[in-house]
């Protein structure tokens, strides 16, 4: 029966969104995870199958002829487009995590944060010299956690590095902290901090 199913879902006529739509189906939460943050929530937009598939679409087209083997998601909502984007365009999925996570050997980058010192690691043998690696995440805020991935991928040794958040926060100058660490930073949507 599930498979029945299963090809029943390959005959649905998707609507075409664009990415402006997509911007309207992510909802702004006050106040979370702490007073006097504006939290994006993604998961109105991901439970949307027309915005979900936009999302994927639109990263497919903007990576597919970048030559990228690999994609990089940062844990742990870069976990959730990336596979789907990774199986188009015929690159590797690997996850970027917090420390304790991984079960073989890891190379890690520490950094600072607003409150205290975060941690990132990646498996030791999950990227190599011969890999072009697209790091994915769902939002650039202050671009510290991006400007980590991206060392971790340089440390491993990987001979290009591409960025992109689905959502930029435009204000709090990620975009300028990462400039010049990385081969492109590219974000779908651009949104204003209060918005
Ligand atoms: P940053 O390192 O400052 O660029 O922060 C980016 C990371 O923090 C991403 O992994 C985001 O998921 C998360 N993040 C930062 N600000 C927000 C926000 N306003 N809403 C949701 N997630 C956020």
């Amino acid at each position: 029966m599930f498979h029945v199913e299963h090809n029943k879902r390959n005959y649905i006529n998707y609507n075409v969104m664009n990415i402006e739509q997509v911007k309207n189906q992510i909802r702004n939460v006050p106040d979370f995870p702490i007073k006097g943050i504006q939290f994006k929530d993604i998961t109105t937009a991901l439970a949307d199958p027309e915005c979900l598939k936009c999302l994927r679409d639109e990263l497919v087209k903007r990576y597919k002829n970048k030559g990228i083997t690999k994609i990089l998601g940062i844990e742990s909502r870069g976990f959730i487009i990336a596979p789907a984007v990774a199986m188009e365009i015929g690159a590797g999925f690997v996850p970027i995590r917090k420390p304790g996570k991984l079960p073989a050997e890891t190379i890690e980058v520490s950094y600072q944060k607003e409150y205290g010192v975060d941690t990132i690691q990646m498996h030791k043998d999950a990227v190599n010299e011969n890999d072009i690696v697209l790091i994915h995440d769902d939002i650039l805020a202050t671009g510290g956690s991006m400007a980590a991935a991206i060392d971790l991928a340089k440390k491993a040794g990987a001979k290009k590095i591409y960025t992109n958040c689905l959502i930029e926060l435009v204000g709090l100058n990620g975009r300028k902290f990462l400039e010049n660490k990385t081969e492109e930073i590219d974000c779908l949507l651009q949104m204003e901090v209060n918005e």
